[in-house]
């Protein structure tokens, strides 16, 4: 047994079952969201008497609050190790709006504009991109991993036109994890630059943004608290403080700037010119608590312990007829703890609602905000989805996926398996049984 379980709250809450009965509530959602830190949540109560606005009060607990709230940008940048001379740390809402941000800023830069999405993003990673820039995504191979063939082909084909290599540290659908370092050491021969969309890789493993002076190092990096053991509606945008010192910001207000006349602006420096209206300190505060868990636990151990997790499931899940694995099926190497599959003959939606209602296990299910990945990993052509839209008796595409959290444990693992052998034992009387409370014709 491992002792990271009580390490966040709400492990033990019991919930109540289609039959009445009453059972311990399993979290396989954690790629959505974590539930928080007990530490997180006693360093909220720690700070609460000292909640103060940030940066426009002389007063102490004002002073105080200010304070707390720059050093944690130090806490962020030492945990990702970012440069802190060369980069700036923002804190923004979430994963989300911090590309939002930079595509935004990225615009305003003009001349280059080409952005190498990739077939594997999450929309988060592909829509703000698309009507500022010419976007092309680079291809992936017949198990969805990235095809570093075609990224070299698109940098040969776009050469300096190429502003940005937008790329995922690691795939919300398949867990996959893409060699960034790689990928960055390439874009910046084309001398294109890369943002590494976080979300799903920095809660997991270890991780280097790498000196300004190497080749391999990531010039933007992007994350969501929500998904690191904190709450939600805090993240981070880390990039040159140069590329942020130019310009005027997405979003202008309060905080933003250092002089104002009715005929005049003088911007503020950044990260401050970025972070409009008053900040977010409660959620920095519970970022950086979760950052110095995380790091108190160590990254290496927390790679480790879920990539025998997610070991174990793969081999158990394997055991399951008619259950069918996407991607990768092996190797647990190049992935986080993520797990999409589906039973065959089982609407995805189906079987989340009878693993939520027969055995209180939370998954989630459909295309994980990532539609292109997941209609390519299922082998539908897009104009079979456009086709579909036009039907409203079709099933809507997807699958299921499990993902862990360092507190998710082997025996949860063997509840969902048990739990998946009966569904595929007894498929038929399910699917009638569900498909009548979900009122499904
Ligand atoms: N990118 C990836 C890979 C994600 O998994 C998510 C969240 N599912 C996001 C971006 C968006 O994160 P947020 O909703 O916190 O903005």
């Amino acid at each position: 047994k491992t002792n990271f379980r009580n390490l966040v709250v709400g492990v033990n809450t019991k919930i109540p079952l289609i039959n009445g009965s009453y059972v311990t509530a399993i979290n396989f959602d954690n790629a959505a969201t974590t539930p928080p830190f007990v530490s997180v949540l006693q360093e909220i109560i720690r700070f609460a008497p000292w909640y103060s606005s940030i940066h426009r009060g002389t007063g102490y607990k004002s002073q105080f609050s200010s304070n707390l709230y720059e050093q944690s940008r130090d806490v962020i940048a030492r945990f990702v190790k970012a440069d802190p001379k060369k980069n700036t740390v923002i804190f923004v809402k979430n994963t989300t709006e911090a590309i939002n941000k930079l595509a935004y800023r990225f615009c305003e830069e003009g001349k280059k504009k080409v952005v190498l999405s990739t077939c594997m993003e999450h929309h988060s990673n592909d829509l703000p991109w698309r009507d500022k820039y010419k976007v092309d995504y680079i291809d992936i191979d017949e198990c969805g991993r990235l095809s570093m063939e075609d990224l070299e082909r698109k940098l040969r084909k776009y050469k300096d036109s190429i502003a940005l290599v937008a790329v995922t540290g690691a795939s919300n659908v398949t867990g996959y994890r893409n060699p960034i370092h790689k990928i960055a050491a390439l874009v910046h021969q084309y001398h294109g630059k890369i943002l590494v969309d976080g979300a799903q890789l920095i809660p997991h493993v270890p991780f280097d943004m790498k000196p300004d002076g190497s080749p391999e190092h990531i010039d933007f990096l992007v994350f969501s608290a929500h998904k690191m053991y904190a709450p939600f509606g805090i993240g981070v945008l880390i990039g040159p403080k140069s590329v942020f010192e130019q310009g005027v910001p997405a979003d202008v207000g309060g905080g933003t700037i250092e002089i104002v006349t009715h005929d005049f602006i003088r911007w503020a420096e950044p990260p401050h010119k970025e972070e409009a209206g008053s900040p977010n300190i409660i959620g920095v505060v519970a970022l950086a608590a979760a950052v110095r868990m995380l790091e108190s636990i160590g990254m290496e151990n927390v790679e480790r312990y879920e990539r025998s997790l997610t070991d174990y499931a793969l081999c158990r899940i394997r055991t399951v007829p008619g259950l069918r694995l996407y991607g990768n099926k092996e190797d647990c190497q190049d992935r986080v703890a993520i797990i999409p599959f589906n039973i065959e003959g089982m609407p995805h939606d189906i079987l989340a609602a009878i693993l939520s209602y027969e055995a209180g296990i939370a998954v989630r299910n459909g295309c994980f905000c990532a539609q292109p990945y997941v209609q390519r990993l299922l082998n539908i052509p897009g104009e079979e989805v456009k086709k579909r839209i036009q039907d409203p008796k079709m099933d809507h595409p997807g699958m299921v996926r499990i993902s862990f959290g360092i507190y998710n444990h082997y025996d949860e693992i063997n509840v969902l398996v048990q739990m998946l052998h009966k569904i595929a034992a007894h498929r038929d009387d399910y699917l009638l049984k569900y498909k009548k409370i979900l009122n499904r014709a």
